[in-house]
This record gives C-alpha cells, structure tokens and sequence, in this order.
C-alpha cells in the first residue's frame, strides 16, 4: 500500500521575490529574499533519532518514518513530491556590528508542510550542503552539534519554552573537517544533519537586510507577507498594525528571555540573525545551561572576553535586538521613533512583569511587591550567587522545604546539596535568615504547603540538558553507541518528572566536566 505523503504548500516562494540564480556559488543577492538550491547529496543517509511527539503533531506516521526513503529525504537525497527547496537571504548584527548579508549557508527549506487542518510547518534542513549564502562555509554540520540541536530543541519545547522543533537526526556517512577550537587542530569529524520544524524560521536579521541596503519595497513586501501569515490578529499591513506587530515581537521576545532566565539557558550567540520574529528560541550553537548560578557565565569561548552573551545580559541584549529590529522596520512605521519607543517600553514592562512572575513562582509564590517579594528574590540571587551553588537543584529542592512544618532553623540537606562546596558559616546564617523570610511568606498565599509544593515541581525542572550531558551522548554516539542518545530524548520528554532510573543525568556537573571540552564551554565551531 502507498504510504501516505505531507503536503507542501510554497507561499514564501510564491509571494515573494528570488533570486533568478539556482547554483549554489557564493555571491550578495540583492532584490530578492530567496534563492533556490538542492541540498547537495550525501553518501548514506541514516535515520539515527526522531521525535515521535513532533512527528504525530505533525501527522506523519510510524511507518513513514521508518521507510528507508524518509531517510533520503531527512538527509537531503531526496523529495517529497510539493517540496521545492530554498536558502533565504538575511542580514544581521553579530556580537554588535553589522556584518551584512549572511543568509542560510547551511540551512535549506524544503517546503511547508500543510497538515490537514490547515497548520503550516516550514522544514527545514540543517547541514545539507552550500547555498548562495554559505560564504566560506561548507554548507555542513558536525554529528556533535547535530546531537546538541536535535535534544535541545525538543528538550526546550517540553519545558514551555517557545522553540525551534526538530523532527529528526541524520548521520550523512560523510566526514565534515572542523578545527573545533580554532587553534589550527582541525580534525574529521563525522556529519550529520538535523530537520528542523517552526511556523517560521523568520529572523530580525530577515528585515534588517533590505532596510540596510535601502530597498524598501522588499521590506514592504516581506513586512506584508508577515503580517498577513503569522500576525493576521492584527490586521492589514498599515502604520497602526506594523506598531502593533512590533510591540507584539518585542513582548514575545521579552517573554522568551524571561523564560531563558527562568530555566537557566543560556543562548550563546543572540546575534540579530538568531532572533526569530515569533519569539521562538532558534538556532542552537554553543549554548549551555547554568550549573552554578553565575549571571557571569557564557558557554561559547568566542565570548569569553566581552561575555556579550553571558547569561545575565540576555535580557539586555534581547533589548537591544529589539531596537535593531525597530530600527530597520522604521519605514513600516513611517519612520514614527515613538512607535519605536513603545515597543522598547512594552519589552521592558513584559520583561520585568513576567520575571518577577516566573521567578517567584519557582520560590512558589504568587509574586506580590506588597509582600515585598521583589526583594526576596533579589536577596536569593546575592546568596545564590555568592559561592557555586547548583540553579536546578537549588530551586527543585525548595519544594521539600516548603512543606516542612516550621520555618527551617538550619540549612536542609536536600539545599545543602546543591551547593558545589561546603557551605562556610556566614553563608549559612545568612541562607537560614532567607529561609526563614521565604518560608514565613509562603504562608499567606492562599494554598496549601502541599499544593505550593506541586506547583513549584511544576515550575522548577528535574531535569535540564546540561552540557556535560549532551557531551556523554556525544561521545557514545561517537563510538557507535546511540542508546544514550535514545535515552535522552525520552527522559527530556518529562523534565517535571523525577526518574529514579536517570538520577545520574539530574546531578549537579560533576567535577570532571568542569573542564572537559564541550562540557563548560564550546566554540562556534559546529
Ligand atoms: P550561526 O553563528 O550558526 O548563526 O551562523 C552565522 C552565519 O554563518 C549564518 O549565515 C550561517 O548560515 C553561516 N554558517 C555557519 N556555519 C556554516 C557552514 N558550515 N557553512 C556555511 N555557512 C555557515
Ligand atoms: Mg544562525
């Protein structure tokens, strides 16, 4: 029996200008937002992972995906009939200079999948060869960043956090050469390639191309096509509606930065071509979780002196991507700073408002500034950061403390073991004098400890995808062995869930990890 196929629609082909060039030779492409391209063939396509929860969501079956033809199309050898494959022209600011036309140089869209009640998906391929925009690069990916991106993003979606999805990982039989720490060593590395689902991959750095090279119309047209396709609550493209549609970007990404924080991720390069315009985390490179809550800590080397990036500076930097953003958009607004303005104002008021929010509800309150909560949380990051102490663990093992029957008098163990060495004195009067603060207010909420409790392991996850983590997964896949791969990407299915079987993974970082390449701190190199 024929295995039943998506459906592809191709409206940002259809809608929009491209380029009249389909080869892949690098080159600028003005006038255009699109060029088409083939992913280039590999030698042995192989299905090593997919998401089953995103396959259903998008109404691919079991079977397809495990025909040896799905294979060929995930890995870039072949199509489904509809699809019609392009690389999209984008600019952006990279660690805050303009640096032009960037482009996916390694990413290909192969259609939009049209699933039966009318959702559409882009898919996308990521590592499936050059592109018009591939610049130097190979148009490639390394299996070891492949891995990281494929979990992430699903370990990302099911924490709540808006997100790329990716549907599968596909090791290409080829090697790809990477000079992994950029100091002359390049090795081969086997490749692979992931696929990649959003309702739009869509970036700042999409606007900011035609708006730098003084092409309006194209921004006109690609502002339209935006706001009819993913912001149709808005209304037709005029003034009014592009003030809207840029207070609604600037929310959603405030939103998504206090979520980041809220979890601990930490992006690694929020460059302004790494900024989707829905507000989705996008593009997993170097990124990394916090270990111990330092605001000073980024995990990508080639940050490692500006620290740009660093995780206490993403809400700052997604402000200031925000303003990128507006900037190119000005034309839209005819050129209006105080619609600019507002949009600036509404990411700072939905930042801080849903901060304060997620913070205090991981110290299972309700936040209220009349209680004084601001500076209880302020006071928790000072004691927080003031000697290694784990987020993850830290904030999970609050829940069993607030259901004890009096305010703590000592340090509970289940705290005292989130913390990366003994707890001197000073530091456990003073966490014994915020407990007692914390503990005291939890009690005029109006739930019950218990209830306090189940929301909190609703909030604070058991799991997160530590960097030493995806490391081990990395290096047994290397060696051939995909059960931890496997392994993972069950246990970040349910990451509120505590999995007896999986303790080792929910650890504070173990002290080899400290500083084993890829496990503290990784390069762009992917
Ligand atoms: P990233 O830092 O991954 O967001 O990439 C920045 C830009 O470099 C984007 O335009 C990518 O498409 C491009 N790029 C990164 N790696 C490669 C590669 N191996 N080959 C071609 N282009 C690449
Ligand atoms: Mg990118």
């Amino acid at each position: 029996m024929p295995m039943h196929l998506p459906t592809f629609s191709q409206r940002y082909l259809q809608e929009l200008p491209g380029d009249k060039l389909t080869t892949p030779a690098a080159r600028q492409v003005h006038g255009a937002l699109w060029s088409r391209v083939l992913p280039t063939r590999v030698p042995n396509p192989r299905l090593l992972a997919y998401s089953q929860p995103l396959a259903n969501e998008l109404g691919i079956d079991r079977a397809l995906m495990g025909e040896a033809s799905t294979a060929a199309v995930l890995g870039g050898n072949a199509l489904w009939p509809g699809m019609a494959p392009y690389a999209a022209n984008y600019g952006g600011h990279q660690f805050g200079n303009w640096a032009g036309q960037l482009g996916d140089g390694r990413a290909i869209v192969l259609g939009e999948l049209l699933r039966a009640d009318g959702e559409r998906f882009e898919v996308q391929l990521k590592g499936a060869g050059p592109t018009a925009y591939s610049r130097a690069g190979d148009g490639r990916a390394v299996l070891r960043s492949s891995i990281r991106e494929f979990l992430c993003s699903e370990a990302m979606f099911h924490l709540g956090v808006p997100t790329t999805r990716a549907l599968s990982l596909v090791a290409t039989g080829e090697d790809v050469v990477r000079d992994m720490f950029y100091d002359g060593n390049a090795m081969a590395e086997p490749g692979a390639i992931v696929c990649r689902i959003a309702p739009s991959f869509l970036r700042f750095g999409n606007f900011e191309l035609p708006t730098s090279r003084g092409d309006i119309e194209l921004l006109q047209k690609l502002g339209a096509f935006t706001l009819r396709h993913w912001f149709a609550h808005l209304g037709e493209p005029s003034k009014a509606a592009y003030a809207a549609w840029f207070r609604e970007v600037a929310e959603r990404t405030a939103r998504l930065m206090a979520q980041w924080q809220a979890v601990g991720f930490v992006h690694g390069v929020m460059n302004t071509d790494n900024l989707s315009i829905l507000g989705l985390t996008i593009d997993y490179g170097p990124y990394g979780w916090i270990d111990d809550f330092d605001l000073g800590w980024t995990p990508n080397t080639t940050d490692a002196r500006q620290r740009r990036y660093a995780f206490g500076n993403q809400p700052a930097i997604g402000l200031w991507n925000i303003e990128r953003l507006g900037l190119a958009i000005l034309p839209l607004l005819d050129d209006d700073e105080t619609a600019l303005d507002e949009g600036l104002q509404a990411f700072q008021q939905t930042y801080a408002a849903e901060a304060s929010q997620r913070f205090a509800a991981k110290i299972g309150l309700i936040f209220s500034s009349a209680h004084g909560d601001g500076a209880l949380l302020q006071d928790l990051f000072t004691w927080l950061g003031g000697a290694e102490t784990d987020m993850t663990r830290f904030f999970r093992a609050l829940s069993s403390v607030v259901t004890l029957p009096a305010a703590p008098t000592a340090v509970p163990a289940v705290l005292a073991a989130a913390s990366y060495a003994p707890i001197s004195a000073a530091r456990e009067e003073s966490c014994v004098a915020w407990l007692q603060r914390w503990w005291q207010r939890t009690r005029a909420e109006n739930r019950t400890p218990e209830q306090i409790a189940q929301a909190m392991n609703a909030t604070n996850p058991w799991f997160v995808l530590r960097n030493w983590v995806a490391q081990e997964v990395i290096d047994a896949a290397h060696a051939g062995d995909l059960s931890k791969l496997h392994t993972a990407l069950t246990v970040l299915q349910q990451p509120f869930q505590e999995q007896p079987a999986h303790t080792a993974w929910a650890e504070k970082r173990p002290e080899w990890a400290r500083s084993k390449p890829g496990c503290s701190a990784l390069s762009c190199s992917s």
